[in-house]
């Protein structure tokens, strides 16, 4: 393939375009909005390895259902919000068991495992992003849940971590002297980095235009012309695209946009919300987890953005305050200094999902030259050095990672 058009310029689009650009391919970019403005926005950035374990758990079913009453708690399901979300939920449900769940963590894990070089690699190479590399701390009320958490790290070992240590809350203030007396237990786990997302979308977009790779902004995809399992052109609302190859990296929009191939692949939204407040209210020196309001939080240069909420209603950018009820009284709990009422830039993005909670990545089926990178869900800002090169391997013909197969679009019979 010698001109691959890339499809969506959020974290997995650009990244995608950068290693293909490094190896010398013609790329084109193209995103109906802005690089990075969709749900690689306003995103925790944490890119956290030790965190690979896919969302559909051995016992989510019991827990979601109970969570479903309650509008403003972590995870937020509506079946009927939206066409075909009741059949994509059942397949999820079907995936909450230990045997899919252990499968999937190790094959994220271990594709993982060349994440934090990916990040470091970016760095030298020129791409210019707001780093850091203060590991991430998980914070606690309640010592059963955190031992919950701590021990999910026995799955890490073979991928280099050990099982961290737990901290008391003494410990635990001397690191972060923010946090509440309510905060008793909980751990550190120091190897993991943040960025902030929205300057690492900026990097890249920045790199390829060096690059001379051209990112069109305001350009949709419409459609494609196919000729046998070719794609030879892509519609768009700025004309047509000749590509010799196109890769899909349209985040919770990536099913729409295949289905305008004829193909039905399950790519949901799992909708969560984020708070940005710039030099007022909580403080805090590193990413810290807040346990059992589930909500990731992260120190940036002159800000702190609280991220949360998994909420399953359908492919829309809708936003429900009630969930952003839910982040602050969830913060409210754990941080000494208050976010003042009304203070800070609310947002909403979308994690692409799939129904077994891998990423999709390779070829779309019947087709030689289509292919897709998406369903990253909680993981597209760490996954999108390791996605990038993992797609250009295949594009390019190299070796791919060995866990690659494990997210070969192909295992969904839609
Ligand atoms: C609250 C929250 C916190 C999170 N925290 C973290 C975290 O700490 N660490 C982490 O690793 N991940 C995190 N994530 C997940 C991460 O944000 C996503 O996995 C990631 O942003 C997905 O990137 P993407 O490139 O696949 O999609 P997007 O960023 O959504 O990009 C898709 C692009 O495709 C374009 N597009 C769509 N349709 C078309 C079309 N028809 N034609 C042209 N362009 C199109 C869109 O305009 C968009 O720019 C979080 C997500 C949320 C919601």
């Amino acid at each position: 393939m010698k001109r691959i058009v890339v499809v969506g310029a959020g974290a997995i689009g650009l990244a995608c375009a950068y290693s293909l650009a490094r190896r010398g391919r013609q790329v084109v970019v193209i995103d109906r909005g802005t690089p990075g403005d969709a749900c690689t926005k306003g995103n925790a950035g944490w890119v956290t390895p030790s965190i690979s374990a896919p969302i559909p758990a051995p016992g989510l079913t019991w827990t979601s259902l109970k969570w479903m009453m309650s509008s403003d708690s972590p995870l937020y399901i509506a079946p009927t919000a939206a066409p075909g979300l009741a059949r994509w939920l059942w397949r999820f449900w079907r995936h909450c068991n230990h045997q899919d769940f252990i499968k999937g963590l190790h094959a994220v894990a271990s594709l993982n495992r060349g994440t934090l070089a990916g990040f470091d690699a970016l760095v030298r190479d020129g791409v210019s992003f707001e780093l850091h590399r203060d590991g991430l701390l998980f914070a606690f009320l309640d010592r059963k849940y955190m031992e919950g958490v701590r021990s999910e790290f026995e799955h890490y070992r073979e991928h280099g971590y050990g099982v961290p240590a737990p901290l008391s809350g003494p410990e635990l203030r001397k690191l972060e002297p923010g946090l509440t007396d309510e905060v008793a237990h909980g751990f550190l786990v120091p190897e993991e980095y943040h960025v902030r997302p929205e300057s690492l979308a900026a990097g890249y977009a920045a790199k390829l235009a060096s690059m001379g790779i051209e990112v069109r902004t305001g350009v949709t995809v419409t459609g494609g012309r196919i000729a046998g399992a070719k794609v030879t052109a892509l519609e768009t609302t700025a004309g047509p695209i000749e590509a010799d190859g196109v890769l899909v990296a349209a985040g919770a929009w990536s099913g729409q946009v295949v289905e305008k191939f004829g193909v039905t692949l399950p790519v949901q939204a799992g909708k969560g919300y984020s708070l940005t407040v710039a030099g007022i209210g909580p403080r805090l020196t590193r990413p810290v987890y807040l346990g059992e309001a589930r909500i990731g939080s992260s120190p940036f240069e002159g800000g702190v953005r609280f991220a949360g909420t998994m909420e399953l209603s359908g492919v829309n950018e809708r936003f429900d305050q009630r969930r952003m009820v839910g982040i602050r009284k969830g913060v409210a709990r754990y941080l000494r200094e208050p976010v003042p009422a009304g203070v800070g830039t609310e947002w909403v993005g979308m994690r692409p999902l799939t129904p077994d909670g891998l990423p999709m990545m390779g070829r779309v089926p019947r087709f030689d030259n289509l292919l897709i990178a998406t369903g990253h869900a909680m993981l597209g800002i760490t996954m999108a050095p390791v996605t990038g090169e993992a797609m250009a391997d295949l594009i390019t013909g190299a070796t791919p990672p060995p866990s690659l197969p494990a997210f070969d679009p192909g295992r969904f019979r839609w």
